[in-house]
C-alpha cells in the first residue's frame, strides 16, 4: 500500500485467488446456522465488544487511514475512526428494539438472516463502508465475507484483529483480499454467497448487479452522487456558501454524498464566487499528518490524473475557472495532491456538472428561480444527496421534498448515523445504516397458523 502523501509503501496485502475466496465462503456457510441461532440478545453483546475493540484502537486506525487514503489526520480521527465506533455501537440498541417477529391474522411473520453476505467496499471511508455492512449483518445473524478496496484496505486487518481478539466464533467474520474486478467478481458468483453489499462506483454496481442476476442473488448497492447544494435567495449566504465549500472538499472531495454542484441564484452569482474563493482558500492543500492541514492529497496516482483531466475538461468546455487548476499546488512536488478547484457559469450539459469527479472540484450553476433550480437538481443519473439552505425553514423543506435523492440536508443539518443512508437512480438501490440498514440483510417468512 502506498502513503499517498509520501508516495512510499506502507504496507503489504496477499493477492487472494480463487481458492481463498472459496475457502472464506464455506467458512461463513459453516458458521451460518450457528450465528443466526444464537440469541438477539447475545449477538448485541457482541457488537458491543466490537465497538469497544474499534474504539481501543481508534487513534491507530485513524493514522492508518490517514497515511493511505490522505484524510486529513483530524478529519481522520472523528470520520474515519469515530463514524465505525459510533455505527457499530448503534446495533445493539436497535437489535432491542427491532421487531423481529409480528403477527398478521392467522401468520406469525418472522425476519431470518439473508445468510452468507460479501461485502465489497471502496477506500475513501474504508472501515466506515466496512461496518456500515458488517456490523448491521452480523446484528442481523448473517455470516460475512468482507473485501475491501486493494488502494486502502490496511484498516480492514485492524478490524480482523479486533474480530480476533473480541473472540467471535470462527467464520462469522471473514476477510479476503485482491485485486478489484477479477477478484471481486469471484466472490460475486460464489454459488454460495447469498448477497453481494457492494459501495464503490456505479460501473462497479452494475457490473456486479449484472453477475449477481445470474444466479438471483440479493443486491444492495452505494454507489456514486453528483448532489447539489441549492442555495435559495434568501439564504444566509456567508454560511451557506462556506459550509457547501467545506462540504465539497471534505477528505479532498473523495466522499460519495459530496455537494460537488452548487446552485445559485443567478443574479447573486458574483456574491457567491467571492464567499466561495474566500473560503477555498482555508483549504491549502498540505501534509494530512498536520493537525492545521483541512485538504490532504488523494488517494492514489490514479485518482489524481482523472480529477486533474475533469478540471481540463471543464476549462476546455468553457467553464470560467474561479480558484484552482489541474498543475500540482506549488511547493508539493510528492503526493497525489490537487488544487481546490472552483468553477464558475457551468451549464448543465458540461461533464464537469454530470459526471463524478472524485475530488476536489466544485461546479457552480446559476438558476433563475426556484423551479429552476429543483430542474437542475434533479437533472442527474445520480441521486444520493444534497442539501437546501433558505431563510425560510419551511420554504427549504419544500424544495428538499421535490429533490430526488436519498438524503438532503437543511440549512446545514448535521449528518445522522441512525438516518437511511443511500441513493435514488443510479445512485444505489437499498439503504445503509441504522434500522433500514439492519433490514438489508434480512428475509421475510411468514407462518400460517
Ligand atoms: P470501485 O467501484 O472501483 O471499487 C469499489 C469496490 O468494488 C472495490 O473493493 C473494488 O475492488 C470492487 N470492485 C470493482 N469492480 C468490481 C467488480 N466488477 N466485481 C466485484 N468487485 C468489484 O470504487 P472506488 O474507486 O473504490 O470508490 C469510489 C467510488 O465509490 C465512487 O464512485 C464513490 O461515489 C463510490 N462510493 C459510494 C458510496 C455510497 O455510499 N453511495 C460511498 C463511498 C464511495
Amino acid at each position: 500500500m502506498i502513503d499517498a502523501s509520501t508516495e512510499e509503501v506502507v504496507g503489504r496485502i496477499p493477492s487472494g485467488d480463487e481458492q481463498d475466496v472459496d475457502r472464506a465462503v464455506q467458512a461463513a456457510a459453516r458458521a451460518l446456522e450457528g450465528w443466526a441461532a444464537t440469541p438477539v440478545a447475545e449477538r448485541a453483546r457482541w457488537l458491543e465488544r466490537l465497538k469497544a475493540g474499534l474504539a481501543a484502537r481508534a487513534e491507530e486506525i485513524a493514522t492508518t487511514i490517514s497515511a493511505e487514503v490522505g484524510t486529513p489526520i483530524t478529519v481522520a480521527k472523528t470520520v474515519q475512526a469515530g463514524l465505525p465506533v459510533s455505527v457499530t455501537g448503534s446495533y445493539p440498541a436497535i437489535l432491542r428494539e427491532f421487531p423481529f417477529e409480528e403477527r398478521i391474522g392467522n401468520s406469525l411473520i418472522v425476519r431470518e438472516p439473508v445468510g452468507v453476505v460479501a461485502a465489497i467496499t471502496p477506500w475513501n471511508y474504508p472501515l466506515h463502508q466496512a461496518m456500515g455492512k458488517v456490523a448491521p449483518a452480523l446484528a442481523a445473524g448473517c455470516t460475512v465475507v468482507l473485501k475491501p478496496s486493494e488502494v486502502a484496505p490496511l484498516s480492514a486487518f485492524i478490524l480482523a484483529e479486533v474480530v480476533h481478539q473480541a473472540g467471535l466464533p470462527p467464520g462469522v467474520f471473514n476477510l479476503v483480499t485482491g485485486l478489484g474486478p477479477p477478484f471481486g467478481e469471484m466472490l460475486v458468483r460464489h454459488p454460495r454467497v447469498d448477497m453481494i453489499s457492494l459501495t464503490g462506483s456505479t460501473a462497479a454496481g452494475r457490473r456486479v448487479a449484472e453477475l449477481a442476476a445470474a444466479s438471483v442473488k440479493r443486491v444492495a448497492l452505494e454507489l456514486g452522487g453528483k448532489s447539489a447544494a441549492v442555495i435559495l435567495e434568501d439564504a444566509d449566504f456567508d454560511k451557506a456558501v462556506g459550509v457547501s465549500v467545506a462540504n465539497a472538499f471534505l477528505n479532498a472531495g473523495q466522499t460519495c454524498s459530496a455537494w460537488t454542484r452548487m446552485l445559485v441564484p443567478r443574479k447573486r452569482q458574483e456574491q457567491v464566487l467571492e464567499i466561495a474563493k474566500r473560503s477555498a482558500a482555508k483549504f491549502k492543500p498540505g501534509d494530512p499528518r498536520s493537525p492545521e492541514t483541512r485538504l490532504g492529497p488523494l488517494a492514489s496516482a490514479q485518482q489524481r490524473e482523472r480529477v486533474r483531466k475533469y478540471i481540463r475538461a471543464g476549462i476546455e468546455q468553457g467553464a470560467q475557472l474561479v480558484t484552482g487548476g489541474p498543475d500540482a499546488p506549488p511547493g508539493l512536488s510528492k503526493g497525489y495532491y490537487v488544487q481546490p478547484t472552483i468553477f464558475a457559469g457551468v451549464k448543465p450539459e458540461m461533464t464537469i456538472a454530470r459526471e463524478e469527479i472524485f475530488g476536489p472540484v466544485l461546479s457552480v450553476l446559476p438558476y433563475e428561480d426556484d423551479d429552476d433550480a429543483v430542474r437542475i437538481a434533479n437533472d442527474s443519473m445520480y441521486g444520493l444527496a444534497g442539501g437546501v439552505w433558505s431563510g425560510d425553514p419551511s420554504r427549504a423543506e419544500r424544495v428538499a421534498r421535490r429533490l430526488r435523492t436519498g438524503q438532503v440536508d437543511i440549512n446545514g443539518g448535521r449528518f445522522n448515523p441512525l438516518a437511511p443512508f443511500g441513493g435514488f437512480k443510479q445512485s444505489g438501490r437499498g439503504r445503509e445504516l441504522g434500522k433500514f440498514g439492519l433490514e438489508e440483510f434480512l428475509e421475510v417468512k411468514s407462518l400460517q397458523f
